[in-house]
């Protein structure tokens, strides 16, 4: 089935494109939005079967319906955070803002064209020629490898992602009194909105590149970081980061900018394991692929053997985490970290992984913080043992996981957001998460995230 995404407001215009529709060749679509925030928040649910794009940009208010409707620009904005898929054509008499629309797609790589809407049928002797002749065209080479049990992966996937971004808001507000960390948490938070930071927004992306394609598509992960990064850059992005997304906005490739990174070591930084939990959740049944994908997933921005594996021993604590969801609470722990050690590769963090496996719950935060780190370095090793050992000793107890997290100090927001993302993907720590923080922690993009559990 081929889907044209249509986007346009007006219905004589909606069935003139049905009439033509089926001289585009045989099972063609049409999935229609009349305003733009509809079509952004459902667009992506028909991006893989999308096999041409065409946009308006005015758009009225349709009769009972209240709110803004938008205008095609955003729709194009929107798109070009995404690597080409399809073409599209726009079909606006706009003509300042149809070049607009055009500059935005084309920039970003997309085969994009325009149609004037003049005369009375200008759709059959306009727009459809030149659909056919952009259909005719050089196919995008798009590959997506959506498993069978995709949405059921995707439910985990929400539930680790909700955690850590509480873990995230919480650490980042709690960052500066983390000692009283438990007390505060224990005796009353400030009301919401808690907002999330850079390790969220990267999560997100991750969040998005899983979702459409089914693996961890590269470039297309480092188009949604910079394009998350580009709309909202201060988020608390660290440094390296920052330089990163900026030349690759510039138009550098990912693989140089990540490569180069301090002085051609690559980046061995706490932030490729801070926003792979839900990666982890998604693959949580093939823990060899894991390993493949969380690598795939480091590399865009750390590629430092440190960094990998960092983003490694995170996805399969994840994994592990909903694995173990029915076994015994005594054998959770032991067994967590046992394939933990098993994939995760030779280096400073296995090191200190064995370490935290072999540390007792009954220490002193100050004390464990201070064997295994705090991620006051904020490099992997020396944040992914601490936080998995946290993680590891609470995967049913969410508010004790996250406040012994963060009491510790350190990296408080990147600590939490690994913590989180872990337990949240364990049902029983999942369920633990209590409703107002649920409803405090400022909403994500995927509505299945804001929505009260049963
Ligand atoms: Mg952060």
């Amino acid at each position: 089935m081929k889907t044209l995404l249509l986007l346009e407001d007006n219905l004589e215009r909606v069935a003139a494109f049905r009439a033509v529709a089926t001289n585009l060749g045989e099972n063609w679509n049409i999935q229609l939005w009349q305003d733009a925030p509809t079509m952004l928040a459902e667009c992506e649910n028909y991006l893989e079967n999308a096999a041409l794009i065409s946009l308006d940009h005015d758009l009225n208010p349709q009769p009972g319906v209240a709110g803004d409707p938008g205008t095609g620009l955003e729709v194009a904005n929107h798109l070009a955070g995404y690597l080409p898929l399809c073409p599209v054509i726009i079909h606006s008499s706009n003509a300042d803002r149809a070049w607009s629309m055009h500059n935005e797609l084309r920039f970003a790589g997309w085969r994009v064209d325009r149609v004037g809407p003049i005369g009375d049928d200008w759709i059959p002797k306009l727009w459809l020629p030149k659909a056919r002749e952009l259909l005719a065209m050089t196919k995008d080479e798009v590959v997506f490898r959506k498993p069978d049990d995709h949405i059921i992966r995707l439910k985990r996937v929400f539930d680790s992602l909700k955690g850590l971004a509480i873990g995230d808001a919480l650490g980042e507000m709690l960052a500066y009194r983390h000692a009283e960390a438990p007390h505060i948490i224990r005796t009353g938070l400030p009301a919401g909105p808690w907002f999330h930071t850079d390790d969220t927004e990267m999560a997100i992306s991750v969040v998005d590149v899983l979702k459409l394609y089914g693996y961890v598509h590269q470039d297309a992960l480092a188009r949604r970081f910079t394009w998350h990064f580009d709309r909202q850059p201060d988020r608390g992005y660290g440094s390296m980061t920052r330089i990163q997304m900026r030349e690759i906005i510039a138009g550098a490739n990912w693989r140089d900018t990540a490569a180069s990174a301090f002085g051609g070591q690559g980046s061995m930084g706490n932030g490729s394991a801070m926003r792979v939990a839900p990666l982890g959740a998604y693959f949580a049944d093939e823990l060899e692929r894991i390993v493949e994908e969380a690598r795939a997933s480091s590399l865009v921005t750390h590629t430092h053997p440190e960094g990998v594996a960092g983003a490694i021993a995170v996805a399969i604590a994840a994994a592990m985490a909903w694995q173990l969801r029915n076994a015994p609470e005594n054998e959770r722990t032991r067994r967590l970290f046992e394939e933990v050690l098993r994939f995760t590769p030779q280096s400073q963090v296995r090191r200190g992984l064995l370490l935290a496996s072999q540390t007792s719950p009954e220490l002193p935060i100050e004390v464990v913080a201070k064997s295994l780190g705090n991620g006051s370095l904020v490099t992997a090793p020396d944040t992914v043992p601490f936080a998995i050992w946290c993680a590891a000793q609470n995967l049913n107890n969410f508010i004790e996981a996250i406040s012994r997290a963060i009491s510790a100090g350190g990296d408080c927001d990147t600590n939490a957001a690994i913590v989180g993302g872990i337990v949240a993907a364990c049902d029983a720590g999942s369920e633990s998460i209590p409703e107002d923080w649920r409803t405090a922690c400022e909403p994500l993009p995927f509505p299945e995230c804001n929505q009260t559990p049963p």
